[in-house]
């Protein structure tokens, strides 16, 4: 089981990569002391692998908490098998996002973590119920799927929400990071940097699709389907990878109706508005 120390965090790699995931998914233990330590994401339930998650958490004088960053599968799959074992509380943003979350966090709610505190961040977009978890000192902030440390973030509406993540990209620029632990790959240690290339990425994109919307706007049928759109943007990419990419052009689309830029006529086809 890999696992390594960055600060004051051990970052353990759970054995579930995937297409999806990367490498895996990285689980955070930290704290400790009089107010015992934390872990972030338990992400399966494998043994090796959440005992590895325990000896961390033993060595800072046993696991008080789990929390978790948001409801996907590969965030929580070992949160019940850990609770379990160790008799401690779920928490999470909502039950709404994690039916079997204990207690609720709150934005702004402040964690024991050793030395420091964590403060719970919300930042809903790629997930409704998704938090981060701040660092206050050391200005380090477990991100979760908010950004990566390979490949993309994606958002999926309905359940994902592109407005919402561009807002909380925004919020993440004002917390002045000096890093950023991602659920999947590596640390982030130019955070400012990423920050602004993941918004200009999302806004090239988006000017994409009103380029292509503004091509068709002057024919007689009223605007593109997402599959069209699909095709004129994203004509580098494996063909397998075009139903996920039409979803993130929904996204954007939904960002843009939301703004009363386009609209969505009959037969799902969608054009600019004047
Ligand atoms: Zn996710």
């Amino acid at each position: 089981m890999q696992e390594i120390t960055y600060k004051s965090c051990s970052i353990i790699l759970a054995p579930n990569p995937s297409v999806m995931t990367g490498p895996g998914t990285n689980t955070i233990v930290l704290g400790g002391g009089i107010e015992g330590a934390t872990v972030v994401d338990p992400a399966v339930d494998q043994r090796e692998y959440l005992e590895t998650v325990i000896h961390a958490g033993a060595a800072r004088g046993c696991i008080r908490r789990i929390l978790i960053t948001h409801g996907h599968a590969d965030h929580i799959g070992g949160a019940l098998a850990l609770r379990e074992m160790l008799g401690v509380h779920i928490y999470a943003a909502s039950r709404r996002g994690l039916p079997f979350a204990d207690c609720e966090l709150p934005d702004g709610m402040l964690i024991p973590a050793g030395d420091e505190c964590l403060r719970v961040i919300a930042t809903p977009g790629h997930r409704f119920d998704h938090l981060s978890f701040l660092l206050e000192e050391s200005r380090t902030l477990i991100a979760g799927d908010l950004l990566a440390g390979t490949g993309t973030v994606v958002i999926i509406p309905p359940e994902g929400n592109l407005q919402e993540y561009l807002a909380s990209l925004h919020r993440l620029q004002q917390l002045d990071l000096n890093e950023i632990i991602p659920a999947h790959g590596p640390i982030i240690k130019d955070p400012q940097q990423r920050l602004a290339d993941y918004i200009a990425h999302r806004l090239e994109r988006e000017q994409q699709i009103l380029t292509t919307l503004q091509q068709v706007a002057a024919t007689i049928e009223p605007g593109m389907t997402i599959p069209a759109i699909v095709q004129q943007i994203y004509h580098d990419i494996d063909p397998q990878l075009h139903m996920m990419a039409g979803k993130s052009v929904l996204a954007h689309l939904l960002k843009l109706e939301g703004e009363g830029r386009v609209k969505c006529h009959e037969h799902e086809r969608w054009s600019l508005l004047p």
